[in-house]
């Protein structure tokens, strides 16, 4: 959302879109439906045409932001292709890295208010309705956003058996990717997201490209 504010682009989520298009009951949804849930990728056509489509609208003419794609090889290349289109090529590849054990305590915790994107942690960034709670576990019943004090949700694929799945498919398929815009001279940098938001906000900024 900042990186989005900040470059006046943009962010196309894969994820989001996903999740979107099973809310619908949408023909997508329901082919994505089963390997979202367990934390496997849903195949490569499926997701290369939802961008393919959508990086065709007016509001992508400037550029916009991938977030969680390509997250294969081949997702890689048809990306590529794409943008070869247009005479158009991949800018700057960020790579957020968090250990996995760390991942899973932020993942396991993580309730968010669909609507805006707000994203609370039972540990880490309690909302008002858990904090008043006192020492009560998070359950949904006093789980609700602090600005609209609408309920909060779980993602159905925040759960250790999905992250399992999830951080499998990370390590084999998506890693590799990094690789491929490096050896095309691209450039690509890590980013150590273990640390604060404030932090990796600044080194996320200092490397962004102005125009
Ligand atoms: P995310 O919100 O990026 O964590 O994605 C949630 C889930 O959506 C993933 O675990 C996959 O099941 C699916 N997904 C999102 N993006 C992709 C992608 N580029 N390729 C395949 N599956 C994806």
């Amino acid at each position: 959302m900042k990186i989005s504010e900040t470059l006046n682009i943009p962010t196309l989520s894969t994820g989001d879109m996903l999740r979107a298009a099973i809310a619908a009951g949408s023909g997508i949804g329901k082919q994505a439906k089963v390997a979202v849930d367990s934390g496997a990728l849903v195949p490569d056509d499926v997701v290369v045409a939802i961008i393919r489509e959508r990086i065709h609208e007016n509001d992508c003419d400037d550029g916009f932001i991938l977030d969680g794609f390509p997250r294969t090889i081949q997702q890689s290349r048809k990306l590529d292709e794409m943008l070869k289109g247009s005479d158009d090529a991949v800018d700057l590849i960020l790579s957020l890295e968090v250990p996995d054990a760390l991942l899973e305590k932020r993942i396991c915790g993580r309730w968010v208010h669909k609507a805006s994107g707000r994203s609370y942690h039972v540990d880490f960034n309690p909302p008002l309705s858990l904090q008043k709670a006192k020492g009560k576990a998070a359950k949904a019943k006093r789980m609700f956003d602090d600005i609209t004090g609408e309920p909060l949700e779980q993602r159905s694929d925040d759960t250790k058996e999905a992250l399992t799945a999830r951080l499998n498919a990370y390590h084999k398929q998506t890693v590799p990717v990094l690789d491929h815009y490096m050896q095309q001279g691209i450039k690509v940098v890590a980013i150590d997201a273990a640390r604060d938001v404030d932090d990796v906000w600044k080194s996320i900024d200092a490397v962004l490209p102005r125009k």
